[in-house]
């Protein structure tokens, strides 16, 4: 059946960034183990799920994921920030101006009741492409204490870090969620 087990309970991640910082590739390398081959820029919101076990029982992991830019019906907003478990900022590594946004969208989940009670995580994404970096690590983890943050670096598109040791193994996808 379609229906999910009676004792399954489902934790709702956020995944917030502006457009374009990988925040569907990510979702859907956690979800489905792989970078995906080409993705469409996302309309409105979508979900991906997964099954993960901890401490023996079955937990769905719904990762929400929106169209960074665009500007959502004030009902389809409400709907996206209620019951949320955690919320995922991400910027991309190589691109100074996502990093400059992040302030902004928290902002926006402080407004919707997201603050420092709800566990929140800072993601810079694409650090697979090293030699293009704009945000360093340094003022990335400024940023992070500042909002009381874990800071992780990774990547959606390279696998881990032994390939080509371009991410710190604790910066893992899987370590993220
Ligand atoms: P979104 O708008 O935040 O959902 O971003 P997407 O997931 O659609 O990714 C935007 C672009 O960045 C796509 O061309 C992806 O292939 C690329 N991309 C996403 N993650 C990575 C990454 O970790 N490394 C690299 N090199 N490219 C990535
Ligand atoms: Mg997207």
């Amino acid at each position: 059946s379609a229906l999910p087990p009676p004792r399954t309970r489902i934790f709702k991640i956020i995944v917030i960034g502006d457009s374009g910082v990988g925040k569907t590739c990510l979702t859907f390398r956690f979800c489905a183990g792989r970078f995906p081959e080409k993705t469409e820029a996302t309309i409105g919101v979508d979900f991906r799920e997964r099954l993960v076990e901890i401490d023996g029982e079955k937990i769905k992991i719904q990762l929400w994921d929106t169209a960074g830019q665009e500007r959502f019906r004030k009902s389809m907003v409400q709907h996206y920030y209620r019951n949320v478990h955690a919320v995922v900022f991400v910027y991309d590594v190589t691109n100074t101006a996502s990093f400059r946004s992040l302030p902004a969208w928290i902002e926006e989940c402080k407004q919707h009741a997201l603050g420092t009670e709800v566990p929140r995580i800072l993601v810079g994404n694409k650090c697979d492409l090293q030699d293009s970096v704009q945000v360093g690590t340094d003022v990335a983890q400024q940023f992070a204490d500042t909002h009381s943050m874990p800071l992780f670096e990774t990547s959606a598109k390279s696998p881990n870090s032994l390939g080509d040791g371009s991410c710190r193994d604790s910066d893992h996808v899987e370590a993220i969620f």
